[in-house]
């Protein structure tokens, strides 16, 4: 396929290992790895439904989007996905939970694993378009527009069935006669990503 070793530039041949074949160095360590891209999108929760956002840039241009984009290397994907947010609609995006992770196949370019996320605007924030989006607005979840690409259109569709969600739209009636202790509390069911010390 004509690829190069990074290290010392001589022409990759192929090798088998661990039963795969894949593109390597004759002289040295370095092995082409087909390693999935890791990418976030965020369920962003507001007053009337959920912030999407029309891109800007392709792919996908014109058409809307959950805010997210790809985790870089010196930062975990919640990290990720908030700078995403806070890039992508210009408003504080608070992580409340994990919606799922997804393998998103590709056979043009890197398949990605998706790590998808419920969150919610910080206290009244407002979501405006970032410099990758024409604009933002908040959709009614029953009347949400078609996404740009099919990953965000499954995460939309894991986070309309999620427990949680159902769990927050019940009614709170007196009939709910469940102990509130086994309902997760806002604080408890937040995920924030963690600080290593
Ligand atoms: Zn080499």
């Amino acid at each position: 396929m004509g690829h190069f070793c990074v290290n010392c530039g001589a022409a990759l041949v192929p090798r088998i290992i661990e039963g795969r074949e894949v593109e390597a160095c004759p002289n040295d360590t370095f092995v082409l790895w087909h390693d999935p891209k890791v990418s976030t999108a965020v369920v962003v929760e507001a007053d009337g439904g959920i912030v999407l956002g029309r891109r800007a840039i392709e792919p996908g241009y014109g058409l809307w989007c959950l805010p997210g984009g790809f985790v870089n290397s010196d930062e975990g994907p919640a990290a990720a996905a908030a700078r995403e947010c806070f890039e992508e609609i210009s408003a504080p995006v608070e992580l409340t939970g994990l919606i799922g992770v997804f393998h998103i196949a590709k056979t043009d370019a890197p398949s990605m694993v998706g790590i998808a996320y419920r969150g919610r605007l910080v206290d009244g924030a407002r979501p405006s378009a970032g410099s990758e989006m024409l604009e933002v607005r908040v959709f009614p979840l029953d009347s949400l527009p078609p996404l740009a690409f099919p990953s965000h259109t499954t995460v939309v569709g894991e986070y309309l069935k999620s427990p949680v969600r159902a769990e927050a739209a019940e009614p709170q009636t007196a009939s709910a006669a469940a102990p509130r202790e086994n309902r997760p509390s806002r604080s408890q069911a937040r995920s924030r990503p963690r600080r290593k010390p």
